[in-house]
């Protein structure tokens, strides 16, 4: 059987790809004939308000954004697939299920998922915080439970205190714990952390720093050999690792397996290749939403000039960023460089932000 070649394979439709979608969009640009988008849903959902999906504040349909209309308005082929292998030397993806695709140039923008504990006798529900449809669907089975439940989640940084926050309100019947293996929220600002400590405090909701929860065993979580407690589901929002299959793939990738790229967002090692987002490891860039919605916008220029043959653009990563933790009653808790806030206003700034992000991307 032969494999079909495209000129332009988008993989993944992540924040950099929508931004870059929206802005050939807004140019009137269409990709060449044959470019497809790969991306495993007919939607993207939006990481910064699946918390506020959890807390009831928003419906799934406001926080997933349909894909086919983006493609078909910058003249992309929308395949429902996901990659499970790439060949970087001989220019092919395998999808989940064996089918194949070749690429002229290849765009990745797969996002991560949370590092797991492992768990050899599946004695607690381990849930990963991503992708989002199967946890959405595994939270809305927690809803549906009457007796009392333990869940704990795993992870210290904005995403973990915002999902510990929303499941609390969404989940009455449930006895919640966040479990952090550093202090929580580490690097940012300290006022921050202090007052998202009394945040949980306030709720009854018990932390456990400096905690490293390496695997699960008879219903027990557990730190190196000793029994850190009870749970039965263990929802992990632990940070962002590398899809495994990127370190077999021939691109150059870092010690985690993150894809190594240049300022141009061009993989080191193969310049057909561009990635971008968290899949990807480039210098003073944290794998954030805020800096894969930055390099989408260069990456938008940047796949049109490869493909015309014409210089690149460099991406710039800004030197701090705006962090904004919804506390599921409406506010925010604000984190920036040293500085931090909370209250009211600052979550109607981050709805304010969120939706408008929402409105730019869709279509319909
Ligand atoms: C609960 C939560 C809340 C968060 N809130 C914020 C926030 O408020 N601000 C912020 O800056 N960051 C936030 N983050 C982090 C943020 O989600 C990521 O840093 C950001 O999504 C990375 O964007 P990306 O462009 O790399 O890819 P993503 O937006 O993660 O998207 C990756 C896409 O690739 C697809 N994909 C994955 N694997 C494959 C595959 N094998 N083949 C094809 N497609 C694939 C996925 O379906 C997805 O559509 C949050 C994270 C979580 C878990």
């Amino acid at each position: 059987m032969t494999t079909a070649v495209s000129p332009l394979v988008l993989a993944g439709a992540g924040h950099a790809h929508l931004v870059a979608m929206r802005q050939w969009i807004d140019r009137g640009y269409r990709a060449p004939e044959g470019a497809v988008l790969i991306s495993p849903t007919p939607q993207a959902w939006y990481s910064g308000m699946m918390p506020g999906l959890i807390a009831g504040r928003f419906s799934e349909q406001q926080c997933a954004i349909e894909l086919a209309p983006l493609c078909r308005a910058c003249g992309l082929e929308l395949i429902i697939g996901e990659v499970a292998q790439l060949d970087a030397h001989g220019q092919i993806l395998t999808l989940t299920g064996g089918r194949t695709l070749g690429y002229e140039y290849l765009s990745l923008n797969l996002g991560s998922v949370p590092p797991q504990p492992r768990n050899p006798d599946y004695s607690v529900v381990m849930v990963p915080a991503k992708p989002f449809a199967p946890f959405a669907n595994q939270w809305q089975s927690w809803r549906k439970r009457s007796g009392a439940m333990e869940l704990a989640v795993v992870g210290g940084g904005p995403a973990a205190f915002e999902l510990t926050l929303a499941l609390h309100k969404s989940l009455p019947h449930a006895r919640l714990s966040l479990i952090c293996d550093k202090t929580l929220l580490e690097g940012l600002a300290p006022e921050a952390a202090r007052r998202a400590r009394n945040l949980l405090v306030h709720h009854a909701i018990e932390l456990r720093e400096n905690t490293r929860i390496e695997r699960a065993s008879g219903g027990w979580l557990m730190s190196e050999s000793h029994r850190v407690q009870k749970a039965s589901a263990l929802v992990i929002a632990t940070g962002a690792g590398a899809h495994a299959w990127q370190a077999n793939s021939g691109l150059d990738c870092d010690d985690f397996g993150f894809i190594r790229i240049n300022a141009n967002l061009q993989s080191i090692s193969h310049d057909r290749v561009l990635a971008s987002g968290d899949c990807a490891a480039l210098p003073d860039t944290p794998h954030s939403g805020v800096y894969a919605v930055r390099q989408g916008a260069i990456l938008a220029e940047n796949i049109t000039a490869l493909l015309a043959g014409q210089p690149l653009r460099d991406y710039q990563p800004q030197r701090r960023a705006l962090v904004l933790m919804a506390t599921a009653d409406g506010g925010a808790l604000m984190s920036y460089g040293r500085w931090a806030a909370s209250g009211r206003l600052l979550g109607l700034w981050k709805d304010r932000l969120d939706l408008g992000f929402m409105r730019r991307h869709r279509m319909e």
